[in-house]
């Protein structure tokens, strides 16, 4: 579960997240539906510890992210894929998280299973299309079985079996009983993903309801 109470950001003059209050429950996906610049985000990084709030607070089942004794095992996270396309492999890329969060080996090859990476796994990550690089970043983001998994707009530029592939993982996910939090610009993939929806524009909240309902009332 995550908890924000007044959660606010500002970069110099610009209100980018402006007095958020939400609660974000487990066993469902929630989307975070706005334009781009709606502050989705900033919102995302100030979960994860990755931003400090100007006013407010934000919590993970009860606790500030960065109070967590092994933050790896009670959230993951997918921002920004091409940030960890480099020299190394699949396998090496998270052996090395693994080493940093204090997971077994064997989860390495759980996870990259999980996310079909198993046969290309010992090649550089370099020469991977924007999918696989997607997938390993999710790779990452299983690795330490969390509870709360969010994605920053996990689909963008993927290709149809990509998209459906990533939907289909999420809504596992959430089934599992974990808490799913995924943000889009498009409310076509709220709609075809998302349970609840939590719509934010120029940094404010604007709906915070079941998807169906969102859809009824728009
Ligand atoms: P979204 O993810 O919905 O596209 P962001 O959270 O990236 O929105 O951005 C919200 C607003 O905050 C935008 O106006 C953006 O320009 C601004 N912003 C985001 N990060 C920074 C930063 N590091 N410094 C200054 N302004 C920022
Ligand atoms: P089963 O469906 O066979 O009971 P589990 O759900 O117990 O499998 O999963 C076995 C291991 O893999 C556990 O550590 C579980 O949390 C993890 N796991 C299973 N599916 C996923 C998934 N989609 N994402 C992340 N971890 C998963």
């Amino acid at each position: 579960m995550i908890e924000a109470e007044g959660l606010t950001k500002r970069y110099g003059e610009r209100l980018a997240v402006d007095s958020l209050t939400f609660t974000i429950r487990p066993g469902q996906v929630t989307g975070f539906l706005g334009p781009n610049g709606a502050g989705k985000s900033t919102t995302m990084r100030m979960i994860l510890g990755l931003d400090t709030p100007s006013a407010g607070v934000v919590t993970i089942d009860g606790k500030p992210f960065t109070a967590m004794d092994n933050p790896m095992r009670e959230v993951g996270a997918l921002l920004d894929a091409k940030a960890i396309h480099g020299g190394r492999s699949a396998y090496q890329h998270l052996w090395c998280l693994a080493q940093l969060g204090g997971i077994p080996k064997r989860r390495v090859d759980e996870v990259l299973e999980l996310v079909g990476l198993t046969g290309v796994a010992r090649k550089r990550s370099k020469g991977f299309s924007l999918g696989m690089g997607q997938r390993l970043g999710i790779a990452s983001a299983l690795l330490g079985d969390p509870k709360v998994l969010m994605f920053d707009e996990p689909v963008n530029g993927l290709d149809p079996e990509g998209i459906l592939w990533i939907r289909n993982l999420m809504k596992s996910l959430a089934a599992q009983g974990r808490t799913v939090f995924v943000s889009s610009h498009l409310m076509s993939e709220m709609e075809n993903t998302a349970d609840h929806l939590l719509v934010i524009g120029r940094g404010r909240l604007i709906a915070d309801c079941p998807v169906h309902e969102f859809i009824r009332k728009n």
